[in-house]
């Protein structure tokens, strides 16, 4: 069936709020390495790795295999009222690897059900519905983690089940402190989260979360070291903070396992998703053993940590700490954004270049202006896909795009992305200066 028959059905179906990337839709239908198939035939480098869940690669062998063996013990999944033994080691790796004291992990299937779960332990710990969450923010679609998206374009309900103040320290390119020095930055963040307790809330906020580093709002990446400082406030007040690893976990950010380690703090919660499972749906939190149990009535996930998720979650991590993925994301990323500043350099239309390992934003401004442009942003999308290329858009203005390939990338696909990536830009500068 030809993509246009298949989209029109689609948009029947389907609500009109599930975004869809490209003027012409994709259907992907075959992967192999850091390489998609389309159903028309065409193959792309794909520098998303849809939206980081193919975190490490497709058509990994130990990850099938892992996952072959579980499907033919004819247990896709029973419940998690029984023990489940690949849940179990999972779990205690993930502990382990979150230098988190008497860390316990529970396992959802998506990165919002783990933020709902922080926010129901953060709530029901401290008996308090008042969150502190970053401007620009996005942490899910659900009910309580819709209500502390800071991002307009995401917010889908107004409706909060939790009153949510916000705070700086987000969108460092736009927001109220841009054009400070990283010092200043942070000392201005700091003093608006010492201002906002005072000011909207009681003090006895349940929990503050924040992204390591935004994805949704544009890969935008806060001094080394705010979060720190966040963190002794937060320590005065005896609130916990979450930190919601779903994109930044895994060694992507290169030179850190975990967004947070790069502000030498260790979080009370953290939670995660997408690259896990490498395509598979499981998500989590793991958080002190104190804030996990405070929970006083039963509860259960009935598929999350089940064995097939979490059989191909373990291989996955065995396979990125045994490569070395860190490592590599590390100096690719490095590559990457060295590379970019240097082809962006001639044209205007690019505002930005930032990022951290293969998590690299570049934001799309109006040629000689800093104003955000959509636009650009959409031509650079399309071009590159033209050009056999897919990244991710977005951004509180829709004008970032945003590069995260497998962390199985090679550094003749770094070149090749470089390559496609500077062309598309030379044709959205041409285009909006015309
Ligand atoms: N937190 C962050 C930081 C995310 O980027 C996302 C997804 N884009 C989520 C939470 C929600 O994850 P999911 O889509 O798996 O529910």
């Amino acid at each position: 069936m030809p993509d246009a028959e298949l989209l029109a059905r689609h948009k029947a179906v389907l609500p009109e709020w599930l975004a869809l990337y490209y003027q012409e839709p994709i259907e992907i239908v075959r992967a192999s390495g850091r390489h998609v198939t389309d159903s028309e035939g065409r193959t792309y480098l794909d520098f998303f790795a849809g939206i980081l869940t193919n975190a490490i690669g497709y058509g990994i062998a130990e990850i099938s295999d892992a996952v072959r063996g579980q499907l033919d013990t004819g247990v896709l999944h029973t419940s998690t009222l029984y023990l489940i033994r690949s849940q179990v080691e999972l779990a205690e790796q993930i502990a382990e690897l979150s230098g988190i004291e008497n860390a316990k992990v529970f396992f959802t299937n998506s990165g919002t059900e783990a933020n709902e779960t922080a926010l129901m332990l953060a709530t029901q710990y401290r008996r308090s519905n008042q969150i502190l969450a970053l401007r620009n923010s996005y942490h899910g679609r659900a009910f309580g983690t819709v209500g502390i998206t800071g991002n307009r374009g995401w917010s889908a309900s107004s409706l909060s089940p939790v009153k949510v103040s916000y705070v700086h320290g987000g969108y460092r390119y736009r927001d109220a402190f841009a054009g400070l020095s990283d010092a200043d930055y942070t000392a201005a963040c700091v003093d608006d989260l010492r201002d906002v307790l005072r000011t909207t809330t009681s003090g006895d906020v349940a929990a503050m979360i924040v992204e390591p580093i935004q994805g949704v709002g544009g890969f935008n990446v806060p001094p080394d070291g705010l979060f720190a400082g966040f963190k002794e406030v937060l320590d005065e007040y005896g609130i916990p903070l979450i930190s919601d690893e779903v994109q930044t976990g895994w060694g992507r950010t290169g030179e850190h396992f975990w967004g947070m380690d790069a502000h030498r703090v260790t979080p009370d919660v953290m939670t995660f998703a997408k690259g896990l499972g490498n395509g598979l749906a499981i998500g989590g939190v793991v958080a002190r053993a104190e804030l996990m149990d405070c929970l006083r009535a039963n509860s259960i996930s009935t598929f999350g940590g089940n064995p097939v998720a979490t059989a191909g979650a373990k291989a996955t991590l065995d396979y990125l700490l045994e490569h070395d993925l860190q490592g590599n994301a590390a100096k690719l990323g490095d590559r990457l954004i060295g590379g970019l500043r240097e082809l962006a350099e001639p044209y205007d239309v690019v505002g930005d270049v930032r990022g951290k390992g293969l998590m690299i934003g570049i934001e799309l401004v109006e040629p000689g202006s800093r104003e955000p442009s959509g636009p650009a942003a959409g031509i650079v999308l399309e071009e590159t896909r033209r050009r056999g290329l897919l990244v991710g858009k977005g951004g509180l203005h829709n004008n970032v795009i945003r590069l995260a390939p497998p962390m199985t990338l090679t550094g003749g696909e770094t070149e090749e992305a470089l390559r496609i990536l500077g062309a598309a830009i030379a044709t959205a500068q041409e285009e909006r200066t015309a």
